[in-house]
């Protein structure tokens, strides 16, 4: 097949160019050359590339020039989480600004009226997650009756969360007459039966082998007990300053971890389900600008986060799914720049560990364990000290006020009136939570 090697050569005008120029892009990426010629003709299109590569760009710039100068909602790109919807819409107003194609952003966690303005004004593209979008679809306030382009980014991810029935939903509202492009990075059996259901054709565009890497990041694992995480977290963040995005399996997990990050003294923010939409994005944008050095998420942040500068990705708790290991790995060693991953092994997750090796076709080097390092045996001592105080009949509260350790109880201030002799002020009242 014919190599492209410039942007001009992929049949793009020139507002395009103009826009790629401003955006700082000189070359397209692999899944730009093969995906951008036939999105631009038209055609039904299959794209499995590894993450970080581009391949929003490489549907977005088709689908601007396809709809210059045509009136009303004609796009629909749905995407599994609100981050990466809102990324896409970045991307939108990036190559479609000055050429009058504006994106409507249909998401959860946010109120329904400004988007219902933006469907009524007939925004070009809209840009949803699953749930919101039927919503409006229920309400009577989203019409897909005139769409032409349809784009499903992260397809996998949207199968895997359980938006298969929302999908269907939304599919049998839309024109049978239209492109489909489909995006995954990993091509399990569920999206291909999906896209066999839904495209007509399609030209594939294949990246990377499905479970393939991105190749510059460097992967190790620590095979560790689950009570030494945090340590080695500690000590492997103590080794330099790399900006590092930690993955947890749960929520509660990841209020633990980024508590035990925040007692350290690292600036540190966390992003899952429970917390609001302006909590994530204050979390994400705090961590995009380095006002924090560590994000600690759950999977379901993991498909939207694009920060360039991510150098570290920690899998404190290794994924249930192999998929959301390629996924969260790359997080790191995104276009240019280099990474490392470090995944964190214990013997619980062993079956795991395995399944992640098969799944990349790759044997992941077991790192030693930075046991004489002074940060991981503080960890470790001040947890086994606090493991002692927590025995019953014992006071962890008043024994660690007396201890001198640093830490929160330094700064309490009745730690502070008990060391001048002050008689403490009852702050508040230890109620015991009921067991559910
Ligand atoms: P994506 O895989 O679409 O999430 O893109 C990953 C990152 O690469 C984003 O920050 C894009 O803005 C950037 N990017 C995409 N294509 C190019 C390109 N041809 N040259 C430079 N940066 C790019």
């Amino acid at each position: 097949m014919t190599e492209f090697t410039s942007f001009d050569s992929l049949g793009l005008d020139a507002a395009s160019l103009v826009a790629l120029t401003r955006a700082g892009y000189e070359k397209p990426t692999p899944i730009q050359q093969k995906a951008i010629p036939a999105a631009l003709a038209g055609r039904d299109l299959i794209g499995c590339a590894a993450t970080g590569t581009g391949k929003t760009a490489a549907f977005v710039l088709p689908m601007v020039e396809r709809l210059q100068g045509k009136k009303g909602t004609r796009a629909l790109v749905l995407a599994p989480t609100r981050e990466l919807a809102i990324q896409i819409a970045e991307h939108l107003e990036m190559f479609g600004r000055g050429r009058g194609i504006r994106g409507a952003v249909v998401i959860g966690g946010v109120g329904m009226m400004p988007q219902t303005r933006e469907l009524r004004e007939g925004h070009e593209v809209i840009i949803a997650t699953p749930g919101r979008l039927n919503d409006h679809l229920e309400h009577g306030t989203a019409k897909l009756n005139n769409i032409e382009i349809l784009v499903l980014d992260e397809a996998d991810r949207m199968l895997d969360m359980g938006f298969r029935p929302q999908l269907d939903r939304i599919l049998a509202r839309l024109p049978k007459q239209r492109q489909t492009m489909l995006f995954s990075a990993t091509m399990a059996g569920e999206v291909a039966e999906f896209a066999s259901r839904y495209l007509k054709s399609p030209e594939r565009v294949e990246i990377a082998r499905s479970g393939t890497m991105p190749e510059r990041a460097s992967q190790r694992v620590f095979m560790v007990p689950r009570e030494e995480k945090t340590a080695l977290l500690l000590a492997l963040l103590a080794e330099d300053e790399a900006s590092t995005l930690v993955f947890t399996r749960t929520k509660r997990r990841a209020d633990r971890v980024c508590h035990a990050l925040d007692r350290a003294g690292i600036k540190v923010a966390r992003i899952h389900a429970d917390r609001s939409q302006g909590q994530r994005k204050m979390a994400l944008d705090g961590f995009k600008k380095g006002a924090y050095r560590v994000l600690v998420a759950t999977d379901i942040a993991a498909r939207g986060i694009d920060v360039e500068e991510i150098a570290h990705v920690v899998n404190f708790d290794l994924p249930n799914v192999p998929e959301d290991y390629v996924h969260r790995v790359g997080r790191t060693a995104r276009m240019a720049s280099s990474g490392k991953a470090s995944s964190f092994c214990s013997s619980e997750e062993k079956d795991q560990l395995r399944d992640i090796e098969k799944f990349t076709r790759r044997i992941i080097d077991v790192a030693q364990v930075p046991r004489d390092a002074p940060v991981f045996r503080d960890a470790v001592a001040r947890r086994a000290e606090f493991a002692t105080e927590s025995m019953p009949g014992r006071h962890p509260q008043r024994r660690r006020m007396h201890s001198g350790a640093p830490g929160r109880a330094d700064h309490h201030p009745a730690a502070a009136a008990h060391a001048s002799g002050e008689k403490p002020r009852v702050v508040g009242r230890f109620k015991p939570r009921r067991r559910r």
